[in-house]
């Protein structure tokens, strides 16, 4: 027995508690420890499988039944820290001279598994199996990554028989993100739980921007913008702006978003982006990160709270009624089966006809079989064309940008056509396709309190934007 008169005092409750906060220090503040700690508890995990439920028991029954009785008194919680440091040194083996010996901090190679690493590492083969088995039930194994460090810390049990075995692994921790440490805890005579630890990082908001020279992804990472940010930025606008061909030397963009950092002002990661603003042409589209409280969704909505998802109207004319539908067709006159690519409505002579969606005409003219034909151009992927127009709307010519439910033209009979009717025509990846069963993303127009809340929302983050200055130029992360 190599208890000191400190240890006896605080019990070896101690020593794991005690780590805990050295590398929870190493990393940052921590603010929330949770535990996921018993087989009950991970039984509920309905990600797990029966079988890992069941080994954990295993585990856990088998450790609990080789395992020495505990002692009962709790008092990790009064011991100073000066102290506690003390107390973990009369926990050590009695070869160590210090902390650093009993623990160890390997790197994951390619081929490797969590056993092999820690095998490597020096820990033994049962130990290490009932650790992984723990920390299974907050970690998938098929996530860990080539440079990964994992640290393993080794102790004596003090009641343990024999006192020349090597020290025992009793903790084993990996980083899953910059804020997220997982680890699997031995906890004398009731082995390993699994103890997930949230580093609490400072938010800090950025706002940055700049003027587009070649391509916003150029020009924002020019910017000093963090690539994930980038990529969000371009995805909350797909549905407004086509970026391979509506972006003009000048346009301009601004974004505003979290960026976490450490307690010593390092930035660990970037967050969402609140507030983004793109100018094309002088014309500025401001979108806002919204949370709609009776469903619980995030996502981006404009000015007018109407999400950036914006569905394609399917019926993109009024009082209209469908008279063909997509696909095969019998030809009503010369009696063949021929494919019919798009839909027709039955509308009198000069009903007008509606944008789909936001977009750029690509196509406004007379147009063969088509008759007056338009197609918008409303992303990468989706277009969309109407056709037999009696005449174009003023200003709808190539290279025009329509909004959705603007009017384009006037329903007419031009082209091969039996009578007054529009021919609408959904092209996704330039392939037509049928426009009443196309799923697209579903989009939502804030109304009522919803909208109010959203006003008063958007209102207080123009302020906050423009009481903080924007950077041209952010210093590079990591
Ligand atoms: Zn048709």
């Amino acid at each position: 027995m190599k208890s000191s008169a400190l240890s006896g005092v605080v019990g070896k409750s101690l020593l794991i508690p005690v780590l805990t906060m050295i590398a929870g220090g190493a990393a940052g503040a921590i603010l929330v420890t949770s535990f996921m700690a018993n087989t009950d508890e991970a039984a509920a995990i309905p990600t797990m499988s029966t079988a890992q439920t069941q080994e954990t028991a295993a585990a856990e029954n088998a450790e609990i039944a080789t395992a020495a009785p505990t002692e009962t008194e709790e008092a990790t919680a009064e011991v100073p820290e000066k102290e506690a440091e003390v107390a973990v040194a009369a926990y050590v083996a009695p070869a160590a001279q210090n902390l650093n010996e009993l623990t160890k901090t390997v790197s994951v190679s390619k081929g490797d598994t969590l056993m092999k690493v820690l095998t490597r590492a020096g820990a033994d083969r049962a130990e290490s199996h009932e650790a992984i088995t723990a920390l299974n039930e907050i970690f998938d194994p098929r996530s860990l990554k080539i440079g990964q460090d994992v640290t393993l810390y080794f102790g004596v049990d003090e009641t343990r028989e024999n006192d020349t075995a090597p020290p025992s692994l009793i903790r084993v921790s990996l980083n899953e993100d910059v804020d997220r440490q997982l680890a699997a805890v031995r906890t004398p005579g009731e082995g390993f739980t699994a103890q997930e630890t949230l580093l609490e990082l400072d938010r800090k908001m950025v706002r940055a921007g700049g003027v587009i020279q070649s391509s916003l992804f150029l020009s924002a990472a020019q910017a000093g913008i963090p690539t994930k940010t980038i990529v969000d930025l371009i995805r909350i606008f797909s549905y407004d702006v086509d970026f391979q061909r509506e972006i003009q030397p000048g346009d301009s963009f601004e974004v505003y978003f979290e960026r976490f950092a450490d307690e010593s002002g390092t930035i660990l990661k970037e967050g969402s982006i609140h507030w983004a603003s793109m100018t094309l042409s002088g014309k500025e589209f401001s979108v806002y990160r919204f949370k709609t409280d009776d469903d619980g969704f995030t996502d981006y909505y404009d000015e007018k709270g109407r999400s950036v998802k914006k569905t394609l109207m399917r019926t993109p004319i009024d009082g209209a009624r469908l008279t063909s539908g997509f696909g095969k067709r019998k030809h009503p006159t010369l009696g063949y089966t021929k494919m019919h690519r798009g839909v027709d409505f039955g509308a009198r002579s000069g009903t007008p006809i509606m944008a789909a969606g936001n977009g750029t005409v690509e196509f406004a003219a007379r147009n063969g079989g088509y008759g007056n034909y338009v197609r918008i151009r409303h992303n990468s992927e989706f277009k969309t064309a109407y056709a037999h127009m009696r005449k174009f709307a003023k200003g709808i010519r190539k290279g025009a940008r329509v909004k959705q439910g603007q009017i384009i033209g006037y329903v007419g009979t031009t082209g091969r056509s039996t009578g007054p009717h529009l021919h609408y025509e959904v092209h996704r990846n330039s392939k037509q396709i049928n426009p009443l069963s196309v799923k697209l993303p579903a989009g939502r127009k804030l109304g009522g309190k919803m909208l109010a809340a959203f006003n008063a929302y958007t209102g207080q983050v123009r302020q906050e934007v423009a009481s903080i200055e924007l950077e041209t130029q952010l210093a590079s992360v990591k």
